[in-house]
């Protein structure tokens, strides 16, 4: 490994490649370092693949901010370079007169956002998805979903291109701070290696805060403290059923389990999110009655007991606890905190995939106002 480079990214997850992609100008020096034996295999890789409108989130946040701009960046990316996406809309239905008072400060938040909904009739519910139940609904035509192998693929290819070096099996486990910046070191299969860079940028999605700290950051004080959730999804014994994603209103924890479709239009139900103290992905049918209970569950009548079964698990990292309101993204140049060109990304939960593009700009500003 070369001994001092301009950038080094830890975590090979869709952000950190977006990042890649962005960062790797003419002249400069970028390492991604990533502890797995190729990108994406922990938060990126178990996503439910939705490109997000943007209308859950108060306007004022980042979070909002960056999606709304993911969102065009991600279907134009698309049309560019064959990364598969449809953009088919997302229903967000109420099956009662509570679910339709949620559901119409959701619509509200999301025309503040400034996004283009549309509240449906019974007629044009029906006419949109001839199976699907509800007593009140709108559509969010913007929202969609994408392939995000393909997506984290296309920013490799574009990392490589521009002369980013992405190292695999290589984990950080120690920062120090020294006079030409940090000096990075890690685990790698020859034993212990280590590179000085200019500019650090911290993506390690589930672990990010343990980076934080690494680098003499206290993460409560800091507020980067992450919790774990994990969230089950169950494949539909059921084929060309519904057109959009169909969402309920909101629940206290995540968006509540949905409809989701992949990019072959096949139907899976969930997240299902509940907080966690370990990574395990391991799978069970435990649970199975919460998804049979679920509010989505009574706008579709066409699924029976018998034709859901689980198909994965993921867990996703972020910064509230168990009742908590949901927050923020944290992208932060920690110059203040007497660590110039350290650049922390911690909790950068849903909807940071759609949001990938976007936080790549947004970071690559920070990094040339270091650099330049
Ligand atoms: C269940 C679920 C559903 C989701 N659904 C959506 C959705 O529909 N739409 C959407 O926009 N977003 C969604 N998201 C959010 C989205 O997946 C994440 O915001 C995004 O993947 C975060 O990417 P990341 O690169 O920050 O993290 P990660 O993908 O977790 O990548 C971090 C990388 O860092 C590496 N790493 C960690 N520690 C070290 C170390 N010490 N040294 C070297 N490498 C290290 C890891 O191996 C990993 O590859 C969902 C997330 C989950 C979990």
């Amino acid at each position: 490994m070369t001994d001092t480079v301009d950038i080094t990214i830890i975590g090979a997850g869709a952000v950190g490649l977006a990042i890649a992609s962005r960062v790797g100008v003419a002249g400069r020096d970028v390492y991604l370092l990533e502890k797995k034996e190729t990108f994406g295999l922990e938060q990126s890789s178990r996503s439910s693949e939705v490109i997000h409108a943007g209308i859950y989130y108060p306007a004022d946040y980042l979070k909002t901010r960056l999606c709304l701009e993911g969102n065009r960046l991600i279907y134009e990316l698309c049309e560019t370079s064959g990364v598969p996406c449809i953009r088919c809309g997302k229903i967000f239905i109420a099956t009662n007169n509570s679910e339709a008072e949620a559901l119409e400060s959701l619509y509200d938040n999301g025309i503040n956002n400034g996004l283009p909904l549309k509240r449906l009739s019974r007629n044009e519910l029906l006419r949109l998805e001839p199976n699907v139940e509800g007593t009140a609904a709108f559509l969010s035509p913007t929202s969609g979903i994408m392939d995000s192998h393909a997506l984290m693929r296309y920013f490799n290819g574009k990392a490589r291109e521009s002369g980013v070096q992405i190292v695999y099996k290589t984990k950080v486990n120690g920062i120090e701070k020294v006079p030409e910046g940090y000096r990075v070191l890690a685990e790698d299969p020859s034993g212990e290696t280590a590179l000085t860079t200019r500019v650090l940028v911290n993506c390690a999605g589930l672990y990010s805060d343990s980076i934080a700290a690494l680098a003499g950051i206290d993460t409560d004080e800091a507020g980067y403290r992450l919790y774990l959730t994990r969230a089950e999804y169950y494949r539909v014994d059921s084929k060309n059923m519904v057109n959009s994603l169909i969402y309920p209103v909101p629940s206290t924890l995540g968006p509540g389990i949905h409809v989701c479709l992949d990019i072959e239009r096949r139907l899976r139900l969930g997240p299902l999110f509940y907080y966690v103290d370990e990574i395990d992905f391991s799978l069970d049918d435990s649970r199975k009655s919460e998804f049979l209970q679920s509010s989505v569950m009574k706008s579709l009548p066409f699924i029976g007991p018998d034709d859901i079964e689980p198909e994965s698990a993921a867990v996703m990292a972020v910064l509230y606890g168990e009742g908590e309101p949901v927050s923020d993204f944290i992208i932060r140049h920690e110059h203040d905190r007497g660590l110039p060109g350290f650049i922390n990304l911690i909790g950068i939960d849903s909807p940071g995939l759609t949001a990938s593009p976007a936080i790549a700009g947004y970071v690559s500003r920070i990094v040339d106002e270091i650099l330049n």
